[in-house]
């Protein structure tokens, strides 16, 4: 029997979210998360998706990530999908940090989890969860191949112009300062599947990539390629998120720390997890903001135009960087669903080609779609993202090359 299934497992600090995908045709046979890792409210939650079944739920004390790959584990032996099983081809595990020294997926043996430790001090939150979920996994299957898929791998073919910050060379080599980018497996896929939407082979199109999650970035894709994208070192530059603030003087931190008196850590919490929408407004659900505009709220109001005009600043500049745009792609949580996210971000960009329909903009679901004009010089899309398929699909490639 081939295997042909691919566990992609997504170990945060105190979470693991993960999904099981058969590579015969991508379709998923179980997904799930584990919540609350070494608190005393632990839950995983269990969803296995053959023959119509329905989710299953603990509510155990969790103590670590060994506990919670074991648990799910004994969820997936339940449903006949075991850790143990023949069909179990590899495990692709996402790293959200890879630094300059992971261009591509790539099998984990020791010195790969020694390079991805030696990367801790750029991703002090990320890295450590992800090394951690990788060793758990190796302890349970040592014999299967592993792979680990870097959040900034698609990144790494930006210029020197574009990568490097304009700051003393010496200093940002000693410390490894550059601008990385991150949600990259979501910005591959979807630069991807938007070729595919309009016909084409991505190496012909140029598409500006808008992933607005809780967390967001864009990126400016030239013939498959990217060229730009507006995460740097760390996830907190670029456009206005759910709690980050993206782009700000950075002098507004000498300043906190100066005349508001604040620490490096405060500070580090204000702007990664008191920011954005949050803090403009007091919530980060596109929905509930949208819900509060609709009744006059003018915070939330507000909050909507600084996300708007971020948002506007950065297509405007992916557009020079790129000189022709093909396709501008909106995906993730608030690209996906937010209408009136995507009218406004294109509203009076006619000039350059933009603009969205009505009817066609407020069509939902889950399959790509245009939303710009019949005959528009660029196409805009709503192109779901499926950053699990990415991940299941770049591993089970690599494994089927090294058989
Ligand atoms: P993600 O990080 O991609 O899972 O996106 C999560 C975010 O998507 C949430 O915080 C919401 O702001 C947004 N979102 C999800 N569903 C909707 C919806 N139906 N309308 C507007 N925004 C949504």
């Amino acid at each position: 029997m081939t295997a042909t299934r691919v566990l992609v497992l997504n170990s945060g600090s105190s979470s693991v979210k993960y999904q099981l995908l058969d590579m015969r045709d991508g379709s998923r046979l179980a997904m799930g998360l584990v919540e609350r890792i070494g608190e005393e409210t632990s839950r995983l939650k269990h969803t296995p998706l053959t023959d119509g079944g329905t989710s299953r739920e603990r509510t155990e004390p969790i103590a670590d990530h060994e506990a919670a790959l074991k648990a799910v584990a004994e969820e997936l032996a339940e449903d006949g999908l075991g850790l143990d099983s023949p069909q179990l081809a590899a495990i692709g595990h996402r790293v959200v940090h890879g630094g300059q020294s992971f261009t591509r997926p790539t099998v984990i043996d020791s010195a790969v989890l020694a390079e991805i430790e030696r990367l801790i001090p750029v991703a002090p939150l990320h890295n450590p969860a992800n090394l951690t979920g990788i060793r758990t996994a190796r302890a349970l299957r040592p014999d299967l191949p592993q792979v680990a898929v870097f959040d900034t791998a698609f990144h790494t073919t930006m210029p020197e112009s574009a990568a490097r910050y304009a700051i003393d060379v010496e200093t940002a080599d000693a410390h490894r300062i550059r601008r990385y980018g991150f949600h990259g497996t979501s910005h591959a896929y979807v630069s991807r599947a938007t070729a595919e939407l309009l016909g084409k082979d991505p190496s012909e199109v140029n598409v500006i990539v808008l992933h607005l999650g809780n967390g967001a970035s864009a990126s400016a894709v030239e013939g498959g390629r990217c060229v730009d994208t507006s995460m740097g070192l760390t996830p907190l530059e670029g456009l206005v998120m759910g709690t980050r603030s993206g782009d700000m003087d950075p002098a507004v931190i000498f300043h906190l720390m100066r005349v508001g008196g604040m620490s490096t850590d405060e500070i580090d919490t204000l702007l990664n997890k008191k920011s954005g929408l949050i803090g403009l407004c007091g919530d980060n659900d596109m929905r509930e903001i949208r819900r509060r505009i609709d009744e006059g709220d003018e915070q939330a109001k507000l909050a909507f135009d600084i996300y708007i005009h971020r948002l506007k600043k950065y297509i405007g500049a992916y557009y020079a960087v790129l000189g022709r745009v093909d396709a501008v792609a909106f995906t993730a949580g608030v690209g996906e669903n937010a209408a009136p996210v995507r009218e406004a971000a294109v509203a009076g960009l006619e000039g350059l080609g933009l603009a969205v329909d009505g009817d066609l903009n407020a069509v939902r679901g889950a399959a790509p779609r245009l939303i710009s004009p019949a005959g528009a010089r660029v196409a805009v899309a709503v192109v779901p993202t499926d950053e699990e398929l990415e991940i299941a699909a770049q591993t089970y490639a690599l494994i089927e090359k090294n058989i």
